[in-house]
């Protein structure tokens, strides 16, 4: 019998890698493609579903329903545009699905996934960094299987494969440390947001990329391995490692490392996630060790990189710290990519926020709901803005 799979975000950088990897491993003959979902580019999300024969395309954006149909005419393909559409399809009970939408957006939607059991890939960290707690008792409660797509929590999932957790003493983040990895402060004052697309290893959707170089993902996957692993926040670890090759490691109590290697293409933690339990071949490069010749390992700086520091600050606390710290980074990305704000304000903006709002935060407590996940990002938009605001104003 043909799998059930739906993909969320399938137009964006991990979405395009995992319809690639789902053509791969047979395409419309091995999966029945329940949903995919795009938002702006509604062309290819049409292709796309029509080369996965998907019963259902999902805009995200609602002004675009009819160039979808246009775009699907005469295929048989519903097609459907707009958040509840979204959530609707998010619903429609499926094997396997792929949560790819970038930012707090897709929260929503990996929720709703998690209510219909079978595996959720996670690539949006934001669903666990924002409201971890609730996305893990909603999974526990439908028996959904929570596999992550980050490539350096897909690394720590598969060096954990066997062990007993309680012999976990910690894990270690790698982190490529992005393009201004040696840079200096002075320096980075005045980096553009082209300069900071640019990503060394990876390549990525923009958003993810400007936060690798700021270090706000590698902050946020350490949110993300405190929520998948139950793990206390001096358990991870970060380190920079340039080459990207070595995905992440878990260190364990008899002093034993295991790291998971590969080259820096998402299809392999994708494949892994789709074909979990098991293993299947995949065509990715192979590793040729005599040509990489070595692996480098430096210490990360908080200093030059406040969002390590500030990561710090957010596993700390319980409630909802993540969802602040997030929809904070969000607007501060927004601000930069307009100008309105430099490349080393965002951590600014983004601390004065977390600090503004840590009691709502801390009064969540455990126990919150969507509802108010939701109210505290829109609250920290909103203060994000009058700073961005106050900030423009006073120079
Ligand atoms: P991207 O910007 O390339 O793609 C985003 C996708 O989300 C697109 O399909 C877009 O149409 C859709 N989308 C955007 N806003 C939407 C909205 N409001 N409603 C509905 N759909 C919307 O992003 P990406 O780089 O593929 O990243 C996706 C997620 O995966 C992010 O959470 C990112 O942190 C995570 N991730 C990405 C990579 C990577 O290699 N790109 C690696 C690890 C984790
Ligand atoms: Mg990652």
């Amino acid at each position: 019998m043909r799998r059930k799979v739906s993909v969320f975000g399938a137009t964006g950088s991990v979405g395009r890698n995992t319809i690639a990897v789902l053509e791969e491993q047979g395409g419309a003959e091995a999966f029945e493609v329940v949903a995919l979902s795009g938002a702006g580019n509604v062309a290819l999300l049409a292709e796309q579903a029509r080369r996965l024969s998907a019963r259902l395309a999902v805009t995200g954006d609602p002004a675009r329903l009819g160039e979808l149909r246009a775009a699907l005419e005469g295929s048989g393909i519903e097609a459907a545009a707009g958040p509840a559409a979204l959530l609707a399809a998010a619903s429609e009970p499926v094997d396997w699905t792929m949560s790819a939408i970038v930012g707090a957006a897709g929260l929503s939607v990996s929720l709703r996934a998690a209510g219909h059991g079978g595996v959720l890939a996670l690539a949006n960290k934001e669903s666990l960094v924002c409201a971890g707690e609730l996305l893990r008792a909603t999974c526990a409660r439908h028996d959904t299987k929570l596999v992550p797509v980050d490539s350096e929590h897909s690394a720590i999932f598969q060096a954990l494969r066997g062990e007993e957790s309680r012999a976990v003493e910690r894990v270690i983040l790698t982190a490529s440390g992005g393009p201004f990895r040696d840079w200096t402060r002075e320096r980075m004052a005045t980096v553009t947001p082209a300069q900071a697309r640019a990503h060394p290893n990876w390549s990525m959707g923009e958003r993810i990329s400007i936060d690798s170089a700021t270090m706000f993902n590698k902050a946020m996957e350490m949110i993300e391995a405190r929520e998948l692993f139950d793990l206390a926040p001096d358990q991870i670890e970060v380190i920079i490692h340039p080459q990207s090759i070595v995905h992440s490691m878990v260190g364990f109590n008899d002093g034993s490392i295991m790291a998971q290697l590969g080259p820096s293409d998402m299809r392999g933690a994708i494949g892994f996630a789709l074909n979990w339990p098991e293993r299947r071949p995949l065509a990715l490069d192979r590793l040729d060790f005599a040509a990489l010749a070595r692996l480098d390992f430096a210490a990360a700086d908080p200093v030059r990189f406040p969002a390590l520091r500030l990561a710090r600050a957010v596993m700390r606390e319980d409630g909802l710290s993540g969802a602040v710290f997030n929809a904070a980074k969000e607007a501060a990305l927004d601000a930069f990519l307009i100008g309105a704000i430099g490349f080393l304000d965002m951590a600014i903006l983004v601390e004065h926020v977390l600090d503004k709002l840590a009691p709502e935060a801390a009064q969540a407590g455990t126990g919150y709901d969507l509802e108010a996940v939701l109210d505290l990002d829109t609250t920290a938009r909103r203060m994000s803005g009058l700073w961005v605001a106050a900030y423009s104003g006073g120079r």
